[in-house]
């Protein structure tokens, strides 16, 4: 094979991983991102429920202040009835008593339905809360996974980066320009064997005599200058001896 075909091969190999590299990096915080929008969206469902326990926990305080001046009320008037002087004042004060009595029982009943209220919220809340426990959970772990990994693909990233201005070096500027061009419009490999007169980039024919022309560059002693592409994609194409041997012996 021509050197300089082998060269760009190596090229391509590492451009084939940077990609891979850079698709990696790019997918890496979509699921995180997803699973972060949940947690704030269950996060304010929390709040929004732990908004309705205190309303209902304040509505109770001050049910249960009210029914304590009902209580003390009562016992005010009761203590009356020891200091009465006529049954008119006694009908009077029991009548009272009568009404504050009521009051309490009113209370007691309004107080153990808010209970039952409060108490079904709770279980809302805390059916919430451990939901939210858990994707905090798988957050946070799935966060620590992505950073890490994130490093490792840039480390491996700088590697091949370093690589590449190696290759980039060995490689002469004219086949270099072409590469560059068919990698910005054409998704790698650019840079194909031609297998039985067979494009391995767009598996369309190339002309027998063009096909003949690789041949010859691949076994020529001499370095072949030319640069050869295939003329349905554009791509780069070389002849591969050994993809042929191995079709030989197969
Ligand atoms: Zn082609």
């Amino acid at each position: 094979m021509q050197s300089q075909i082998r060269k760009l091969l190596k090229l391509q190999e590492v451009d084939e991983e940077i990609e891979k590299i850079a698709r990696e990096l790019s997918e890496l915080p979509k699921n995180l991102n997803r699973k972060k929008e949940q947690l704030s969206q269950l996060e304010s469902d929390l709040k929004e429920v732990e908004k309705e326990l205190n309303e209902i926990k304040g509505e109770m305080d001050s049910k249960e202040a009210e029914q304590k001046t009902e209580i003390e009320r009562k016992k005010s008037l009761e203590a009356n009835l020891r200091v009465i002087k006529t049954v008119k004042e006694y009908n009077a004060i029991m009548r009272e008593i009568g009404f504050a009595k009521k009051a309490i029982e009113e209370y007691d009943r309004e107080l153990e339905e808010l209970l039952e209220e409060l108490e079904k919220i709770e279980g809302e809340y805390n059916r919430r809360k451990e939901k939210y426990d858990a994707l905090l959970k798988e957050v946070t772990e799935l966060e620590e996974f992505v950073n890490k990994r994130i490093q490792e693909l840039q480390a491996e990233l700088e590697k091949f980066e370093e690589k590449r201005k190696e290759f980039l070096e060995e490689i002469s500027p004219e086949l270099l320009r072409k590469y560059e061009m068919l990698k910005n419009t054409l998704p790698l490999p650019v840079v194909v064997p031609v297998v039985d007169e067979v494009c391995q980039g767009c598996f369309m024919n190339v002309p027998p005599q063009m096909y003949i022309q690789l041949q010859r560059a691949a076994y020529g002693k001499e370095e072949s200058k030319e640069i050869f592409t295939c003329p349905n994609c554009m791509r780069i194409v070389y002849y591969d001896i050994e993809a042929e041997v191995n079709e030989e012996e197969a």
